[in-house]
């Protein structure tokens, strides 16, 4: 008899953008002639970026000659890419990263998911509460204890240290679905804990390109003490148009340490490496090569338009929804407003009610979890003309 992991059966069934699919699908049906407008979505819409492109032609025909050709790469990254993304993402910002230290993946949200891999099964993880669902899930998954943060506007969207001891942190900022920050001083109270605690902190900067705001870090590793308590998710996704084409990474540092039951010091660094090399053959040569390009001059300069863009429509998010009352949330250094529905409308209230009355879908906060309840994600995925658009149509409901 096959047996199951029963964690499986724990998971909720996750009905969130199916639910907003179907809703809309049926709207659209029924009103033919109306234009709906989609800030709900959490994916990018402008194209991968020309320097990229550039960049993955020129390999596509290398690996079509003898001489160019590549098979299997190294499991945890070329050697070009590791080192692109050592000058530019930490060196330039004053951190020192070791070669062996990044390991180049297929997404952010598979390596968050496969860390739990090398962690035992009996480690209290802490969660925030609203949350990207990927950290919750995985850990349902292998069976963990979840403590749950929550995040409101009661404490400013900055989680509290856990009452009880917890041994593994997830930390994302800026925040998903949020979009809020947290800055030096607060990210060291996390660090320090988790040095008093021998926890590790997770640390998802899927969204570290859109800070534009001084004293919010770029990296955890800007603050001192996290190469002994943090790993480190970034992600190409959101910042060069690659939610399609897949390239991310991750830092473990040498010197963090996880304990055996008897409390041994084991290598965090060398267990992810002997996982890397036993289930991933690594990103394509050709995708790397992408990659890469977002580090030259060119591309530095292509993501910045691109980054700016998405920042400008959250702006406009924002500033529109404010003008007619609404509390905002995030939209400064992230894609993402968060904002407060009215007292008298559920999450799910409110987007049905935006549906019908705007024709703008957004995503319903209750659906990050409980804590998001009360609350409405909008981003800043879309051309600015449908962001402008959407944006005039919720102020005509809301104009007093
Ligand atoms: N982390 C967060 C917080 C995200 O919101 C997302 C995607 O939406 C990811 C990770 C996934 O990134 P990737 O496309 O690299 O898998």
């Amino acid at each position: 008899m096959s047996q199951i992991n029963e964690n499986f059966l724990k998971l909720q069934d996750s009905y969130l953008f199916s639910t907003i699919a179907k809703k809309v699908e049926k709207y659209i049906e029924e009103n033919p002639d109306k234009k709906v407008i989609k800030l709900g979505i959490g994916d990018v819409t402008r194209p991968i970026i020309p320097a990229c492109v550039e960049a993955m032609h020129k390999a596509v025909d290398e690996m079509g000659t003898k001489e160019g050709f590549k098979g299997y790469g190294p499991e945890q990254g070329y050697e070009f890419l590791r080192k692109a993304i050592i000058e530019n993402d930490y060196k330039l910002r004053g951190i020192d990263i070791e070669k062996d230290e990044v390991f180049v993946s297929d997404g952010a949200k598979c390596d968050c998911g496969n860390i739990v891999d090398i962690f035992g099964p009996d480690n209290k993880v802490a969660i925030t509460d609203p949350v990207y669902p990927v950290y919750l899930d995985t850990n349902i998954m292998s069976g963990r204890k979840i403590i749950y943060l929550p995040v409101t506007k009661e404490n400013n969207f900055i989680p509290e240290l856990p009452k009880e001891k917890v041994d593994i942190i997830y930390l994302c900022f800026p925040n998903n679905p949020t979009g809020t920050v947290l800055t030096k001083e607060e990210i060291k109270k996390w660090i320090d804990y988790a040095k008093k605690n021998k926890s590790i902190i997770m640390y998802d900067a899927a969204y570290e390109s859109f800070i534009r705001e001084k004293n919010i870090p770029h990296s955890i590793y800007e603050i001192e003490g996290a190469k002994d308590v943090a790993i480190e998710f970034k992600s190409f996704s959101k910042v060069a148009g690659f939610t399609g084409l897949r390239c991310a990474y991750v830092i473990v540092p040498k010197k963090l340490k996880g304990y055996t039951k008897e409390g041994k010091q084991i290598s965090i660094n060398k267990l992810w490496n002997r996982r890397t090399s036993t289930k991933f053959n690594g990103v394509s040569y050709i995708v790397q090569r992408g990659a890469e390009a977002i580090y030259t001059k060119e591309g530095k300069k292509q993501i910045k338009e691109n980054i700016e863009y998405y920042l400008e429509n959250a702006k406009i998010i924002k500033k529109g929804l404010e003008e007619v009352g609404f509390t905002c949330y995030g939209g400064v250094n992230s894609p993402y407003v968060w904002l407060k529905v009215p007292n008298e409308f559920t999450s799910w209230e409110f987007f049905d009610k935006l549906l019908e009355e705007a024709n703008v879908v957004g995503t319903p906060g209750s659906g990050f979890g409980k804590s998001g309840e009360g609350y409405f994600r909008l981003t800043a995925f879309n051309t600015k003309e449908n962001t402008i658009g959407a944006i005039e149509k919720i102020k005509k409901i809301y104009k007093k």
